[in-house]
């Protein structure tokens, strides 16, 4: 049964929201594969929620062991064909049921992730569960359409190109979108016919493990998909450096994305896709139309989801004649960014979704200013709010190239501000990153917009309006924002499937 948003809330007022493994026939205390077991004696987590640090339950404590029961079920799995060998036809129709059952628990998988990672349920309702359901559509529509290549031979011989799935993949997650970066990376490895160990961040795992719950209930095999909760030590390690396990698409910090590529070389040379932090800049030219769109979609990139995105547009560059007028209009459009708690539909602004993490985005609010920055607006916390870790969206202008704030992923509602006076100053400042993600650029001039496009070191540019692009378009990074393939579009099946050739002798 789909429970409602106000269910949930008080399943986590009385601190009855549990997530374990899920995983067949490990009968490991803690790991057994229902909710309940996160709550017995064994190794379990405490899962509070960062909307005002309240206990709202425990998720089960997965170690080696968990890991190696999740990956044996998935290889026994995939080597027995059961969903690996199904036609793509079939895997289609079992996804799209699960489609089904994810419509009917929409409000209650936004909820969750409000809960759990403390985002404005009004996006958790209207933007991330459509995105992530449409996700899971999109693959299994797409991968009865997929086609094979046959080589340019001549008539002795028959070349067939053709794609299979890579196997045992590990899907590692980051907090914060839970429910979508589940989409994004399961979608595409089960489509195309992989068996996949999922390991959500032990921060936000509720709606991984419900989204899971659903899979089987909806025909996908429990061997084929099984989900591991614990933190990135105990239960990220193992499957990092797993012997049977082939390949691990990671989302998350560059720092940890390092860790993967690292087991991976010390174990069985698992492929490795990283997708990682960002700095992404936002420039705009003395020909941009300064209107209402132009501020809103600046102030959406660096202030939606609390700034927690990895896309996030935290750096404005902006040419110096025009740099006065946009701050004061951004300003004034910040007043409709209500903070609050996150469970008010009205809310745009909820809490930093931990202590350690508040504490760390405050740290850019003391270096900024040492740095010479000018606090323009913000940098205010809200103790009036409760227990929680609120942070008012905040700007910074002055900000030099060289300092912290410029250089470092802050994924908090930080916003910095460096004027530039030609396009040539613009650029240099937007590819003086370590990373490259995203970028967005505004002018009305269509050869600048081309030609600046196309010399930003960036995975996606957008132009006039921040945006990722959508479902059919890849995401992912140049430098150190990520490496080894892309999530979204075609391209993500890349990531989950080997090439082969089978080359007929003889005519
Ligand atoms: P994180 O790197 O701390 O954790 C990500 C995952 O790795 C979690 O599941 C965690 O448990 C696990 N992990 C942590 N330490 C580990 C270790 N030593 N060994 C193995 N696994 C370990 O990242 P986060 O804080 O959850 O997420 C925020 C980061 O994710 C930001 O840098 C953000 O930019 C990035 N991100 C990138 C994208 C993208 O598409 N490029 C999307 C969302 C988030």
């Amino acid at each position: 049964m789909a429970r409602t948003a106000s269910e949930v809330f008080n399943l986590a007022k009385r601190g009855e929201l549990w997530a374990g493994h899920l995983i067949p026939n490990h009968t490991k205390e803690g790991g057994a594969g229902t909710a309940n077991t996160a709550t017995a004696s064994g190794a379990r987590l405490e899962n509070r929620t960062p909307i005002d640090n309240s206990l709202i339950g425990y998720i089960a404590a997965g170690t080696a062991a968990d890991i190696d029961a999740a990956v044996k079920a998935a290889r026994a799995s995939f080597e027995a064909g059961t969903w690996s060998q199904l036609a793509p036809a079939e895997r289609k129709r079992v996804i799209l049921k699960w489609v089904d059952l994810l419509h009917a628990h929409h409000e209650e998988l936004a909820a969750l992730d409000c809960i759990d990672a403390g985002k404005p349920i009004s996006e958790c309702m209207n933007t991330d569960m459509p995105a992530t359901i449409d996700t899971f559509a999109w693959y299994a529509e797409a991968i009865d359409k997929c086609f094979g290549k046959i080589s340019p031979t001549g008539p002795d011989a028959l070349g067939l190109i053709v794609r299979e799935p890579i196997g045992v993949v590990g899907a590692v997650l980051p907090w914060n979108f839970p429910a979508q970066m589940y989409a994004w990376k399961v979608a595409p490895a089960l489509a195309a016919g992989n068996s996949v160990v999922v390991k959500p961040a032990e921060l936000t795992s509720l709606s991984a493990y419900r989204m899971t719950e659903l899979a089987h209930e909806a025909g996908i095999p429990p061997e084929v998909l099984t989900l591991v909760t614990g933190d990135g030590e105990s239960a990220g390690e193992p499957l990092g450096r797993h012997a049977d396990v082939d390949m691990v698409s990671f989302t998350g910090s560059t720092e940890v994305g390092r860790l993967f590529l690292k087991y991976a070389a010390e174990s069985n040379l698992k492929e490795i896709v990283l997708e990682c932090g960002g700095k992404s800049p936002q420039i705009v030219f003395d020909d941009a139309t300064l209107d209402d769109h132009l501020v809103d979609n600046i102030l959406a990139a660096a202030f939606w989801n609390m700034g927690e995105n990895c896309s996030c547009g935290s750096r404005l560059i902006v040419h110096q004649s025009i740099k006065d007028t946009l701050i004061t209009k951004l300003i004034a459009a910040l007043a409709n960014w209500k903070v609050g708690l996150p469970t008010d539909a009205e809310v745009k602004i909820g809490p930093m979704v931990e202590a350690a993490h508040f504490m760390k985005v405050q740290s850019f609010l003391h270096s900024a200013r040492e740095q010479g920055a000018k606090l323009v607006h913000g940098g205010r916390t809200f103790p009036e709010l409760g227990s929680g870790w609120y942070i008012e969206p905040t700007i910074f202008d002055n900000v030099k190239p060289d300092s912290r704030l410029f250089q470092e992923e802050v994924f908090g509602p930080i916003l910095a501000i460096t004027g530039f006076e030609t396009e040539e100053q613009a650029l240099k400042l937007a590819n003086d990153s370590n990373y490259g993600l995203a970028a967005s650029l505004y002018t009305q001039n269509v050869n600048r917009a081309r030609r600046v496009a196309s010399r930003i070191r960036a995975g996606t540019v957008s132009i006039n309006g921040f945006s990722e692009g959508d479902i059919s378009t890849p995401f992912g990074g140049y430098r150190q924002s990520g490496f080894g393939g892309r999530d979204n579009g075609l391209e993500a099946l890349d990531q989950y499937q080997q090439i082969k050739t089978i080359w007929y002798v003889g005519g």
